[in-house]
């Protein structure tokens, strides 16, 4: 599947739901967020159909991600289904870690070791105030769930927000060295909910990067041993048993490398997370469409893949992005 400037697109992202159990600031409103009905949302059979027609045209990995994918009631037999897609090499989850504890086992089962869980603070009562209500040692006793299953690798993705967790940075550091984790940091996007007080909240991976080589000595992976390592910046700690990663799509473009395509939950081809362009799969699937029909689908949405998204990170520039990361699927 190339698309018009010659990228492989082998990767989608697909989110099962817009409904969280947490309401993170930045990105999901407690209130006024207008849920996507039952109708609305793709049925699983949906969701394996679209990937198994791309998986025919070339698609390789699967991430399922939300809102909360943890919530949506049946998504162990669906992420088992996706696992045994023939020729889909790699599935993968992104989660919250709230019902970690609760279902690692299920989930370890149904055939998926590669876990990200989102943690933005590793301080209680800051923790409860991000996610308007999350328990922290909720989110730790998942964690320490899926190291004892033995999921691997697991990743920790912690979204860089000034003045609320940039104090927290070394803590942070201290984890990857004390636990075989990847702890990733991830510049904040102007999308959705993080629009508002954007420019106060933005920190740059180089400000981390400074703070963390002040107190450990940093070595770049170049040759990344792991293809699943995606567009992150990956060091190693010296002495550490795991490893720092940064992920910096507004400072540092890496949209030339960009091998993705997201599935919304209610059922869009997104082209670009920061870009409004979709493709409508559910209208076409709900009008009864061929396989064929639906392919070609996903191809339009493939050659609408722009060259690279056109965020420019000063105040005066910002562009935004509308819809919040929760219904497009982070
Ligand atoms: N509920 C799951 C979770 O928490 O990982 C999956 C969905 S969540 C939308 C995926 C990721 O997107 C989370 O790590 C979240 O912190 C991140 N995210 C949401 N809004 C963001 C923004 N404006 N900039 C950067 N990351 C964002």
């Amino acid at each position: 599947m190339l698309d018009k400037f010659n990228r492989e697109i082998n990767y989608l992202r697909v989110s099962i739901t817009d409904r969280c159990n947490l309401h993170c600031t930045y990105c999901r409103p407690k209130e006024g967020i207008s849920l996507q009905g039952h109708e609305d949302i793709l049925r699983y059979e949906e969701i394996i159909r679209i990937v198994s027609i791309a998986v025919g045209m070339g698609l390789v990995k699967v991430r399922v991600t939300g809102g909360e994918p943890l919530v949506r009631r049946g998504f162990v037999d669906f992420i088992a289904a996706l696992k045994k897609i023939n020729g889909l090499k790699d599935v993968s989850l992104t989660t919250n870690g709230i019902l970690l504890e609760e279902f690692a086992r299920d989930i370890f089962d149904a055939g998926i070791c590669r876990i990200n869980i989102s943690l933005d603070s590793l301080n209680k009562d800051k923790y409860f105030r991000i996610t308007n209500g999350g328990n922290l040692d909720a989110v730790l006793r998942g964690i320490a769930r899926a190291e004892e299953i033995g999921f691997s690798p697991i990743k920790i993705n912690t979204v860089a927000i000034k003045g609320f967790n940039d104090n927290e940075v070394l803590d942070f550091a201290q984890l990857a060295v004390n636990k075989p984790f990847q702890v990733r940091f991830i510049e904040l996007m102007p999308v959705g909910q993080a629009n508002s007080g954007y420019s106060e909240d933005y920190m740059p991976a180089t400000q981390l990067i400074q703070k963390i080589s002040e107190r450990y000595e940093l070595e770049q992976l170049k040759d990344k041993k792991n293809k699943s390592d995606g567009p992150a910046k990956i060091f190693k700690i010296k002495g550490g048993r795991g490893e720092i990663g940064f992920i910096n799509p507004v400072s540092d473009y890496f949209c030339s490398t960009c091998n993705r395509l997201r599935l919304t939950s209610d059922g869009k081809l997104r082209v670009c997370l920061l870009k409004e362009e979709e493709v409508d799969l559910k209208k076409a699937l709900r009008e009864n469409c061929s396989d064929t029909e639906l392919e070609k689908l996903i191809r339009e949405a493939i050659l609408l893949k722009p060259k690279q998204h056109d965020l420019i990170c000063t105040e005066m520039h910002l562009k935004k992005c509308y819809r919040n990361m929760s219904a497009i699927g982070g």
